[in-house]
C-alpha cells in the first residue's frame, strides 16, 4: 500500500513560493490502474516524481507498506526506487548509444539480477513489448513509439510493483499511443500503475480509477471499476550489484561510445607517456652512479664488472671462457686494470701559447651497440676507436676529432701527469676514429671505446699492470724508493732492456745511501740493485735483480717529450719482471642493469665487483635527497596531469551526464554509479598503460626514438607506476562523480 497523507511540495522561486502539491491524501493498492488527469501545471508530474522518489517533498507523509519515508536519506530513496518503482518518462530517457537489448539488460544488471538469467529475461521482455526484430538496433535509430516500448520493457525489467508513467504517449501519434496503452495494461496486470495523460479517453477503458488534479489539489478521485486489489506491494528483486556486473556495465559504456572512449584513450595515452618519461628518468637515474670516486678504481664505468677468483688464485683459460659465456657479457678483458688507463694527446693551445691534454678513459667497444652511435660505426679492426660526440663530450664542441681522422694517443695511467708535467712516456698508438658515441660521462673525463686488440697489446698490458704492482727499488734489502707513475717513465723509444736515471737522482738520492765515495760512472759499473714486485695477490712480493744502465741524456728543448722522471725504462724491463698471471678480469656489459644481472648469475667461486655502484656515505645522503626530490616531482606531475585531464575530459563527462542520470532514475545507486565511472576511467587507463609500456618495451629492441627507461624497471617499478596512475584516475573519477551526483534525480533530469 502506498499512502500519501497531507502531502505538500513547494517550489521556491525567486520571489514567490509555488505550491505544486497541496494537502494530498491518496492511497494506492496493488492491482489498481490509476489515471491522473488535470490541466497543464496542475501538479501531475510533481505528484509522480514525489511518489516515485525522484523528487523530495516538504510536508505531510508518504508511506510504503506502512513504512514512513520522512526520515529517508538519499541512499534510502535509492533503495526505494530500486525496490518499488518502474518509471516511464514522456521523453523515454533511454540510453541512445545502447541497443534495445543493452538498454533492457542495463536495468537488469543495475538491479543486481543474476548474470545467468539476465539474457533470457531481457529477450523475454523485448518480446513482450514486441521489439524482438529490433533487439540489436541502436536506440537512437528507433521511432518514438519503439523508444517508449523499450522504456516499458526496461521499467518492467526488475519486476517492480509500481509502474509510474508520466504522459508516456505525449510525443506519439494516435496509433502508437493506443498500442502503448494496451501494452501497459497487459504487462501491468498485477501491479499498481499510475499514469498521467492529457488524453484520458484512450485509457479509460483500462483504468480502474481516475484522479483529477487542479492547482496541486485532488479535485476528483473516482473508482471506475472494482479491481482485484492487494494491500501489500511486494518489493522487486533487489540485490547488490556484483563486481563483474559493474565491470560489464563500465565496459559496455566504453564500447557503445567509441568516439568518447577514443578521446579518453588519447588523453590517457598522453598522461601515461608523460608520466613514464618522468618516472622512467627517475628510475634510470636511480640506477646511475652518483659517485665519481672509488678508493681502488679510477674508472667507474657502467660497462665494467670486475671479477677475480674468490680464493685469490690466477684465472685459467677455461674460467675465462666460462665468464665469456655468461648472459649479458659482451667481452672479457683479461687485465682489468687496463680500464683504469687513459689515452691522451697533447694539443697546442695557440690562444694561451701553451699546450693542454685531451684525455679519454678507455673502454671496450663491445660495451656499445649501434644505437649508442650518433655517427660512424663500431670498431671492427685493430686500432679503430669511437670518440664522444663533440656536443656530449666534456670537451664540448672544441673536441677536435672527426670521424675518419687518424689520431696518435699516448697510453697513460694518468689523465694528467701532475708530478712530471710532460710525461708522455707511455706507448704511443695510432688510431682511426670510426664513430662518435652519445654516452654521457659521469665525471670530468669522456670515454673512448677501443677495439679488442688494444686490450691485448703487450705495451698496454705492461703499462696497466705496472700500476697495480708495488715496485720498490732496493739496495740489498734497503728500500731506496718506490717506483710510481710520477717518477718512472715507461718509454718504448729506449733500447730493449735499457734503464736510464737522472744524474741528480743518482748523486742526491741513490749514491749517498749506497756508498758516498762512489762517482756516477763507478756506480753504474759496479752496483747491483734489486726490484721488489708485489701485488694484492702476492703481498710480500718477489725480489729480482735490477741494473741502471746509464744516465739520461740532457733534455732536448725541442723535444716535447721532455724527460723529467727519475727513471726511464723500456717496457721490456717490466715485461721481464711483472707477474702476468690473470688475477683480475673485466666483464664488459652494455649497461648497469646488465652488470647487476651478471653479478647475480656468477658462480660462487668468483668474487665480483661493480665499482660503478660504489657509494660512500656522503654520496648516500645526496642520493636520499635526490630521490626525495624526484619523488616529489613525480607527484607534482601527477597533480598537474590530474588537472589537465580534468579539463580535457570535462566535456566528455558532461555529455555522459544524461546517461548517468538515466541509470540513476532506473534504480542505480550512487555508489554503483560512482564505481562504474571510476572503473570506466581505470579500464581506459590500464589499456593505455599496457599500450605505452609495450611501446617502451619494444623500444628496447627496435629503436623508436624513446629513451630506454624500462630496461631498468623491475616488477616493483611497474606496480608503483600503475598504482600512481590508477590513483590519479580514481580521484579524477570521484571529482566527476561529485559534479554528477550532487543533484536530485529530477533536478538533474530537468537540467537536460
Ligand atoms: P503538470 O505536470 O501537471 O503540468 P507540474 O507538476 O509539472 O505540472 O507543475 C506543477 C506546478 O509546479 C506548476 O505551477 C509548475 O510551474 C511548478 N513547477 C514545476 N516544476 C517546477 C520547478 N522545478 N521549479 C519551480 N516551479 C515548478
Ligand atoms: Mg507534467
Amino acid at each position: 500500500m502506498l499512502k500519501l497523507e497531507r502531502l505538500a511540495k513547494y517550489y521556491t522561486g525567486k520571489d514567490q513560493v509555488v505550491k505544486a502539491l497541496d494537502n494530498i491524501n491518496l492511497t494506492f493498492k496493488k492491482g489498481e490502474f490509476v489515471v491522473v488527469t488535470g490541466e497543464s501545471g496542475s501538479g501531475k508530474s510533481t505528484l509522480l516524481n514525489v511518489l516515485s522518489g525522484l523528487d523530495s517533498y516538504e510536508d505531510g507523509e508518504l508511506q510504503i507498506n506502512g513504512e514512513d519515508t520522512s526520515y529517508y536519506a538519499s541512499e534510502d530513496w535509492e533503495q526505494y526506487r530500486k525496490k518499488y518503482i518502474g518509471f516511464i518518462f514522456q521523453r523515454y530517457n533511454i540510453i541512445d548509444a545502447y541497443s534495445v537489448y543493452q538498454n533492457v539488460l542495463l536495468a537488469l544488471t543495475l538491479s543486481g539480477y543474476p548474470a545467468k538469467e539476465r539474457k533470457a529475461r531481457a529477450l523475454e521482455l523485448i518480446e513482450a513489448v514486441g521489439l524482438t526484430s529490433h533487439t540489436k538496433q541502436r536506440a537512437s535509430k528507433l521511432s518514438g513509439g519503439q523508444k517508449q516500448r523499450v522504456a516499458i520493457a526496461r521499467a518492467l525489467a526488475k519486476d517492480a510493483p509500481i509502474i509510474v508513467a508520466d504522459e508516456p504517449t505525449g510525443n506519439l501519434d494516435q496509433e502508437s499511443s493506443q498500442k502503448i496503452m494496451a501494452l501497459l495494461r497487459d504487462v501491468a496486470k498485477d501491479k499498481l500503475v499510475i499514469l498521467v495523460t492529457h488524453d484520458a479517453e484512450e485509457v479509460l477503458p483500462y483504468a480502474t480509477r481516475r484522479i483529477r488534479l487542479f492547482d496541486g489539489q485532488v479535485m476528483e478521485d473516482k473508482e471506475l471499476k472494482k479491481p482485484l486489489t492487494e494491500e501489500r506491494l511486494d518489493p522487486a528483486f533487489e540485490k547488490k550489484m556484483q563486481p563483474t556486473a559493474l565491470l560489464s556495465v563500465a565496459y559496455r559504456n566504453l564500447r557503445s561510445m567509441p568516439r568518447k572512449t577514443i578521446l579518453t584513450v588519447l588523453i590517457s595515452l598522453f598522461i601515461v607517456t608523460v608520466f613514464t618519461l618522468t618516472y622512467g628518468s627517475y628510475v634510470d637515474q636511480e640506477s646511475t652512479s652518483m659517485t665519481s670516486f672509488h678508493p681502488f678504481f679510477d674508472t667507474l664505468s657502467p660497462h665494467r664488472v670486475v671479477v677475480s677468483n674468490a680464493d685469490g688464485s690466477p684465472m685459467s683459460e677455461a674460467q675465462l671462457s666460462q665468464l665469456r659465456a655468461l648472459n649479458n657479457v659482451q667481452a672479457v678483458v683479461s687485465y682489468d686494470p687496463i680500464l683504469d688507463l687513459y689515452v691522451r694527446i697533447r694539443t697546442s693551445d695557440e690562444m694561451n701559447q701553451g699546450s693542454f691534454f685531451t684525455s679519454f678513459r678507455v673502454n671496450h667497444a663491445a660495451a656499445l651497440t649501434a644505437r649508442n652511435l650518433s655517427e660512424g660505426r663500431l670498431p671492427q679492426a685493430a686500432n679503430e676507436i669511437v670518440l664522444p660526440t663533440p656536443s656530449r663530450s666534456v670537451w664540448g664542441p672544441d673536441q677536435p676529432f672527426n670521424v675518419g681522422d687518424t689520431v696518435s694517443f699516448f697510453v697513460s695511467r694518468d689523465a694528467y701527469s701532475w708530478g712530471t708535467e710532460f710525461d708522455e712516456t707511455t706507448p704511443l698508438e695510432t688510431f682511426t676514429v670510426v664513430g662518435w658515441h652519445t654516452l654521457a660521462s659521469n665525471d670530468w673525463v669522456s670515454t673512448a671505446y677501443l677495439h679488442d686488440s688494444f686490450f691485448t697489446d703487450p705495451a698496454v698490458v705492461t703499462t696497466a699492470l705496472s700500476g697495480v704492482h708495488r715496485l720498490e727499488l732496493l739496495y740489498g734489502s734497503e728500500v731506496l724508493m718506490e717506483l710510481a707513475s710520477w717518477n718512472t717513465m715507461i718509454d718504448p723509444t729506449l733500447e730493449r732492456g735499457q734503464v736510464l736515471a737522472q744524474r741528480e737522482f743518482l748523486t742526491n738520492q741513490v749514491i749517498p745511501r749506497v756508498n758516498p765515495e762512489l762517482d756516477v760512472a763507478t756506480f753504474l759499473e759496479t752496483v747491483e740493485l734489486n726490484l721488489n714486485i708485489a701485488n694484492a695477490f702476492n703481498p710480500s712480493g718477489d725480489v729480482v735483480p735490477f741494473t741502471i744502465s746509464g744516465v739520461q741524456t740532457p733534455q732536448d728543448p725541442d723535444d716535447f717529450r721532455m724527460r723529467t722522471a727519475d727513471l726511464s725504462l723500456h717496457p721490456s724491463v717490466l715485461e721481464d719482471v711483472l707477474d702476468f698471471e690473470i688475477y683480475q678480469v673485466a666483464l664488459i656489459v652494455h649497461d648497469a642493469f646488465a652488470a647487476r644481472q651478471v653479478l647475480q648469475q656468477m658462480a660462487p667461486q668468483y668474487f665480483g665487483l661493480f665499482p660503478y655502484d660504489y657509494e660512500d656515505p656522503f654520496m648516500a645522503i645526496f642520493r636520499v635527497i635526490g630521490n626525495l626530490f624526484q619523488a616529489l616531482s613525480s607527484i607534482f606531475l601527477l597533480v598537474a596531469m590530474y588537472f589537465i585531464s580534468y579539463l580535457a575530459l570535462r566535456n566528455v563527462m558532461r555529455s555522459r551526464q544524461k546517461d548517468y542520470v538515466i541509470m540513476r532514475s532506473i534504480g542505480a545507486s550512487k555508489r554503483d554509479l560512482n564505481t562504474i565511472t571510476v572503473v570506466e576511467l581505470m579500464l581506459v587507463m590500464v589499456h593505455a598503460f599496457v599500450l605505452v609500456y609495450s611501446v617502451f618495451w619494444i623500444n628496447q629492441f627496435v629503436d623508436v626514438g624513446l629513451p630506454n627507461y624500462v630496461r631498468f624497471f623491475n616488477f616493483g617499478n611497474y606496480i608503483v607506476a600503475l598504482t600512481l596512475l590508477l590513483g590519479m584516475t580514481f580521484f579524477l573519477g570521484m571529482r566527476f562523480n561529485r559534479k554528477i551526483f550532487n543533484q536530485t534525480v529530477q533536478t538533474a533530469l530537468r537540467g537536460e
